[in-house]
C-alpha cells in the first residue's frame, strides 16, 4: 500500500511523521475526503479548493495547486488500484519545537495522503437511518476543516452508544449539521438547510444537492430551522462524502414521516446517483 508524504510515493510501513507535528501535537492542520468510484475521484476540485481554503482561515498556505494534487492524488489511486474507495488527505504546519505560536515560514507543510476501499452505504441509503439529538457544543469556526474533530468523535460516539448512526446537533435550538454530515430537512416540498456560514461545513455534498435542486426545478432555501421544525419535518436526511443522501428515519425515537425514506429523499438520490455516472462513469 502506497502513500503520498510530502510529495513522495512510499510503502505506508516506511513512513516516518515525527512526534512534534504539529497535527500530532496540536491538531493544527486541515483535512479533505475525497470519494472515487470506478477509479475516479468525484468533485476533487471542489474538495481540493476547500483545502485552500481550509488553509488559508488558519494562516496556512499550500503550496500546491488543485491540478498538482489532483495529479498527485491520481498517481495514488493508480498505485493502490483503487476502484471504489476514498482518499484522505491531510496538511499540518509541519514540524517544530512545541509551542503555541506558529513556527513561521521556514517549517514546511507536512502533507499526506493515503487509500482506503470502501463500499457504498447501500444499506443505510435504502433503508434510512437512526439518530439522536445533541447539544453542538463545538467552537464557532465549523467551516473550517480542521483537524480537531473531538467535539464532533463526541457526538458521532454518543449516536453509535445509543444504538444510532448519526447525531443531529443544534445550538440553543436552531439545527447545525451532524457529526460527519450535513442535515437537511424537507416541509411542503422544500428542501432546508442551514446557511453555509461559520456554525457548519459547507459540505461539498450539501452543496451537490442543492445544484440538483436548482437544475430540476425542486425548490429549496439556506435558511436557519429549529428543533420544532426538525420534528414537523415531512423527510429528513443528512449529506456527505461517505454517507452520500441517506435518509433518516428516526430522530430520538421518533419516527420522521411514517417512519421510511420520502420521496424527495429518494428523488434527491437518484440524481445523485446521475450525478456520480456522469463524472466517475458507471
Ligand atoms: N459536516 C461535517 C462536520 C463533516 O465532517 C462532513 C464531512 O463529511 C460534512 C458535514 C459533509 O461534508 P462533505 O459533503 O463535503 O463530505
Amino acid at each position: 500500500e502506497f502513500v503520498i508524504v510530502n510529495g513522495e510515493f512510499i510503502e505506508r510501513s516506511e513512513v516516518k511523521i515525527d512526534m512534534e507535528d504539529r497535527g500530532y501535537q496540536f491538531g493544527d492542520g486541515v483535512y479533505e475526503v475525497i470519494r472515487v468510484y470506478n477509479g475516479k475521484m468525484f468533485t476533487a476540485n471542489e474538495h481540493l479548493n476547500r483545502l485552500i481554503e481550509s488553509g488559508k482561515k488558519i494562516k496556512m498556505d499550500i503550496s500546491y495547486t488543485v491540478e498538482e494534487m489532483k495529479e498527485m492524488l491520481n498517481k495514488l489511486i493508480q498505485k493502490n488500484n483503487l476502484d471504489l474507495g476514498t482518499i484522505y488527505m491531510q496538511i499540518t504546519r509541519g514540524t517544530a519545537p512545541r509551542n503555541h505560536v506558529f513556527p513561521g515560514d521556514h517549517v514546511l507543510p507536512t502533507f499526506v495522503a493515503n487509500t482506503k476501499e470502501a463500499a457504498r452505504p447501500i444499506e443505510n441509503m435504502k433503508s434510512g437511518v437512526k439518530t439522536i439529538l445533541n447539544e453542538d457544543i463545538r467552537w464557532l469556526l465549523c467551516d473550517i476543516k480542521s483537524l480537531n474533530l473531538l467535539g464532533n468523535l463526541m457526538a458521532k460516539q454518543k449516536a453509535v452508544e445509543a444504538g444510532c448512526f448519526e447525531a443531529i446537533q443544534h445550538r440553543n435550538g436552531t439545527v447545525t449539521e451532524g457529526s460527519l454530515s450535513n442535515v437537511l430537512i424537507v416541509k411542503d416540498g422544500k428542501v432546508i438547510t442551514h446557511p453555509a456560514d461559520n456554525l457548519v461545513l459547507n459540505g461539498i455534498t450539501r452543496q451537490k444537492v442543492l445544484e440538483i435542486c436548482r437544475n430540476n426545478g425542486m425548490s429549496y432555501e439556506e435558511t436557519t430551522f429549529t428543533l420544532d421544525d426538525l420534528n414537523a419535518a415531512d423527510e429528513v436526511f443528512i449529506s456527505g462524502t461517505t454517507t452520500e443522501v441517506t435518509p433518516v428515519i428516526e430522530i430520538e425515537g421518533n419516527k420522521v414521516g411514517d417512519g421510511t425514506p420520502g420521496p424527495i429523499t429518494k428523488k434527491l438520490q437518484e440524481l445523485f446517483e446521475k450525478e456520480i455516472e456522469k463524472e466517475c462513469g458507471n
